[in-house]
């Protein structure tokens, strides 16, 4: 973590004295091991459906309490974060909606956000407060073990409250995230789905494409594919080896936008083809170098401070 990073996460409070995270995986795992280290005072409960997973989390010690059922680890929880596949969170969400306590923050961490605010939000009880959130980093690793304690630490989380949410309960999660090191920007839902599904969601559905390609030609061998991988396909291949339920799901949940990059994409890419058939090096030339240039805006924002590694979702 760099010293700025560092100094805001020691200096933020910690505004949620019982945390519940739903789901040990990737995300819930990283964020417990997180709130251990940036702030040592909550106490964390955590929840999974799977018997080996309960059983994994008690042994890395990652919570105060882990149980099998969510109903009893949201309940006294001041915030609880679903950290499960998009296509579920509303069913496990509905599960223990009733067992949350007055004035609690409920949240996510969901890679899509209108489909889970439009399916959640009508069985939030009034007296709870629903303020979804988005943390863009992540790995193509799943389970408990894959955590990380500083996943969240110079990368941004978005948040997407209802227009109608209490500003208040929005700035509490904003802190909150700030203290693991993240940065915040508030935005609608729909708004992040669109915006993802070009900086992420397209980039992994290329990923899958390109090497189902490679997977499927006939004239060039698969050993040959990975034997010579190193001249771009590598790095394709880390992408296309993300979750297949949570990718599955992302793309289902954000078909719309999805959609309509897509056709956006495939435009573009027509275009190529047609320079490349007749020989038009000046197209060539005008977009490499545009895309060149963005290249340089996304290191010199420190987006890309772990390389080779575009695909965060
Ligand atoms: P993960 O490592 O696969 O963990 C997901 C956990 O949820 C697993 O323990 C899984 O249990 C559990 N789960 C699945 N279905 C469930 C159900 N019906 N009821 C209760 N628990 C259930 O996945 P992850 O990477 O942590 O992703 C979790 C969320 O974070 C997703 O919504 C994803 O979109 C979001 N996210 C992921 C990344 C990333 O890079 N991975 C980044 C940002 C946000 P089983 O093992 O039994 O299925």
């Amino acid at each position: 973590m760099n010293k700025p990073a560092k100094e805001a996460a020691l200096k933020a409070p910690a505004s949620f004295k019982t945390i519940a995270l739903i789901g040990g995986g990737l995300i819930g795992s990283s964020l417990a091991r997180a709130i251990r280290q940036f702030m040592p005072e909550s106490i964390i409960v955590m929840s999974d459906r799977d018997p080996q997973v309960v059983s994994r989390l008690k042994e890395l010690q990652l919570a105060h309490r882990v149980e099998l059922d969510s109903r009893s680890a949201v309940q006294g929880a001041d915030l609880v974060i679903l950290c499960v596949p998009v296509g579920v969170c509303a069913d496990v969400a509905k599960g223990f909606v009733s067992f949350l306590k007055e004035g609690c923050v409920l949240s996510d961490v969901g890679s899509v956000k209108a489909s889970v605010l439009d399916e959640i939000s009508p069985h939030v009880p009034e007296n709870v407060h629903f303020v979804p959130a988005h943390p863009v980093a992540g790995t193509e690793h799943s389970g408990p073990d894959a955590g990380k304690a500083d996943l969240f630490v110079n990368r941004w989380t978005i948040l997407t409250p209802a227009d109608n949410t209490p500003s208040d309960n929005v700035a509490r999660l904003e802190a909150f995230w700030q203290a693991l090191g993240s940065t915040t920007e508030v935005m609608t839902a729909r708004h992040h789905d669109l915006v993802l599904a070009v900086t992420s969601h397209l980039p992994h559905l290329i990923a899958y494409n390109i090497v189902g390609t490679a997977d499927d030609l006939e004239t060039v061998t698969q050993s040959e594919v990975i034997k010579f991988s190193a001249g771009g396909f590598r790095d394709f291949t880390r992408i296309a080896a993300s979750d297949p339920v949570m990718w599955r799901d992302i793309f289902l949940h954000n078909k719309e936008a999805v959609l309509e990059m897509l056709a956006r994409f495939s435009e573009d890419l027509s275009l190529l083809q047609r320079a490349i058939r007749w020989g038009d090096g000046d197209t060539l030339i005008n977009l490499f170098t545009r895309t060149r240039a963005i290249r340089r805006s996304v290191i010199e924002s420190g987006q890309d401070t772990d390389a080779p590694s575009f695909g965060r979702d």
